[in-house]
């Protein structure tokens, strides 16, 4: 089992000369084992890991000067929509969000200032998908950067490094660590200036994880795979029979036929995993849903073992503007379903006794 290596610091044989490691923002071995690990999954060749989701996508932002211009997916996790307009917009970067299911919308939002396009596929939680090859081809053409946020799909089911990005960014607190108790970032790259910016950054701003946070997602990762090919069987047996109940009135759900982009899921995904969003119609029946499950525990978050329920119009995007949560189709009778391992039967008689109540209320 790889050690835990506790040290702040690093005895020094002489003055000017270390033996590798000097501090431990800078270096730790544990920490170096986790961005191997990960940057051998998403088959990229360097890795960094932070102490959040958020904290890797504050790295990637801040390799942009003043007046750069990043286009972003409209649907993207509303901490990334908050990072974005309310600190980096501040610090003078520009942004356009713009729906990437439409590579022609991409396409005409790319301006002369135009440095980094940003996007999250599946996206929570609309399960939007964008083309990452095409949009790849696309920035490559323009010279831009590509960024995936690789979190629903995870390297088990997705590969973005290999479909032309860049750039891969992970919340580790969701599925690579699997088990709802760490905090965690990272970034998966194939290159080396973007690596070497990004680790003077990670040491000078210093929102690393702790040596015992990357064990723990390092055991997570372990079982990545047989967790995701659960996730997934009980994420589409769960999403078909969510379409059939006359209490929902849509299931977003690429691993579903009826899916708009499901020939897309099939190309670019190998699995479809667990996360699901489910129109219920009004935000009583949503209330009525998430206070009524049993084994679908409400809170923020998802991707961990146990299955979790939440509202995501006053919970994880709060802080998208109404209007623009309006337009992607997040309305507030929408639900979030981050399905666990549990028995898939129990889940499904979970939800139904749970859509029975709010049917009846
Ligand atoms: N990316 C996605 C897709 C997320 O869902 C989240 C958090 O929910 C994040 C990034 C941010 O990660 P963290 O909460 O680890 O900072």
């Amino acid at each position: 089992m790889p050690p835990i290596h506790l040290a702040s610091t690093y005895v020094q044989p002489k003055l000017g000369q270390h033996k590798g490691y000097e501090y431990s923002r800078t270096q730790n071995p544990t920490r170096e084992m986790l961005e191997r690990n990960l940057a051998a999954l998403e088959g990229a060749t360097n890795g960094l890991a932070f102490a959040s989701g958020m904290a890797a996508t504050d790295a990637v932002l801040s390799l942009f000067d003043t007046g750069s211009h990043i286009i972003c997916g409209e649907n993207v996790y509303g901490g990334t929509h908050r990072m974005m307009t309310q600190i980096f917009k501040r610090r003078g970067l520009d942004f356009t969000f713009v729906d990437s299911r439409d590579l022609d919308k991409v396409d005409d939002a790319i301006t002369f200032k135009t440095k980094l396009v940003y996007v999250e596929t599946p996206s929570n939680p609309m399960m939007h998908l964008t083309d990452i090859a095409a949009l790849a081809e696309l920035v490559r053409d323009r010279g831009l950067t590509l960024v995936v946020d690789n979190t629903f799909a995870t390297p088990y089911f997705q590969k973005p490094i290999e479909l032309g990005a860049e750039l891969v960014i992970h919340s580790t607190t969701k599925y690579i660590n699997g088990h709802s108790d760490v905090i965690g970032g990272a970034v998966a790259t194939t290159r080396g200036d973007l690596t070497e910016r990004m680790a003077f950054y990670q040491n000078a701003a210093g929102a690393v994880p702790s040596p015992m946070d990357c064990w723990l997602t390092l055991r997570g990762v372990k079982t990545l795979p047989v967790r995701m090919r659960q996730h997934d069987a009980s994420g589409r047996e769960i999403a078909a029979w969510l379409t059939k109940h006359p209490a929902i009135q849509k299931v977003h759900y690429p691993g579903l036929p009826d899916h708009p982009q499901h020939e897309l899921a099939c190309r670019q995904m190998s699995g479809f995993g667990g996360m699901i969003s489910v129109d219920t119609g009004s935000f009583e029946n949503a209330r009525t849903l998430v206070e009524s499950t049993r084994i679908f525990s409400l809170a923020e978050s998802l991707g961990g073992v146990e299955s979790l329920i939440g509202h995501p119009a006053t919970m994880t995007h709060a802080g998208v503007p109404a209007e623009m949560r309006e337009k992607m189709g997040l309305t507030e009778g929408l639900v979030r379903l981050s399905v666990g391992i549990e028995d898939t039967q129990d889940l499904i008689q979970d939800l139904d006794r749970a859509l029975q109540a709010a049917a009846s209320q």
